[in-house]
């Protein structure tokens, strides 16, 4: 429900995934059922490998591909992906988002990379997820949108909205100007300060 109520999806676009620490088991969406319709019931329960076990509905398209990444990353426990309109639109054009922010610097600890194109239903975008997300939460996928990781689910559906709002600010400040990257070490010591100060820790 963060997916519709932060703006980063539309109708029944996107999709989430969580996967339990002490079962390995994942649990998606089901493919094409509105976010507000959706019942905890109808959401699927699968092992790592795919086997269903429990839900009556078709999971996720893009199944295959949040599956992938759990298999490739041990670290990861949450994968989201959406359609957020401005994150999209660097996709759309196969562009990084270059760490104009202190906020990307923050959130990413670089810019946010763009994979190739895949096609949507196998585990490809899975590949292509791995394989160019580096140390990144997020990574744009060319022609698509948006894919996120977490530790969790909720920290993956936290990067998805900070993808949407540093894209929504650099593309203003592209209205007015070519903005200047912040320095490489300037990003390193603001991703520090942000993971091993800021807040409440
Ligand atoms: P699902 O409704 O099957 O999850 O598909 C949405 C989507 O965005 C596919 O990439
Ligand atoms: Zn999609």
């Amino acid at each position: 429900m963060e997916l519709p109520r932060n703006d980063l999806v539309k109708w029944t676009g996107g999709n989430v995934s969580g996967r339990d620490t002490e079962t390995g088991y994942v649990v998606i969406k089901p493919s094409g059922v509105k976010y507000e319709d959706l019942r905890p019931e109808q959401l699927i329960v699968i092992d790592v490998s795919g086997n269903v076990l429990e839900g009556d509905l078709k999971p996720s398209s893009d199944t295959a591909s949040h599956l992938y990444i759990y298999r490739q990353r041990p670290d990861v426990n949450g994968v989201v992906h959406t359609h957020s309109p401005y994150a999209t639109a660097f996709a759309a054009v196969g562009k990084p988002i270059p760490v104009y922010l202190t906020a990307i610097a923050d959130e990413f600890g670089g810019p946010i990379p763009c994979g190739g194109f895949a096609l949507i239903g196998s585990e490809e975008i899975g590949r292509v997820v791995v394989e160019s997300i580096g140390s990144s939460p997020a990574v744009l996928l060319k022609n698509h949108g948006v894919f996120t990781i977490g530790k969790n689910a909720e920290t993956a559906v936290k990067a998805a909205v900070m993808v949407e709002d540093v894209a929504r600010a650099v593309w203003l400040a592209l209205q007015l100007g070519q903005p200047d990257e912040i320095p490489a070490e300037e990003v390193v010591k603001l991703r520090h300060r942000y993971r091993y100060e800021y807040g409440q820790q």
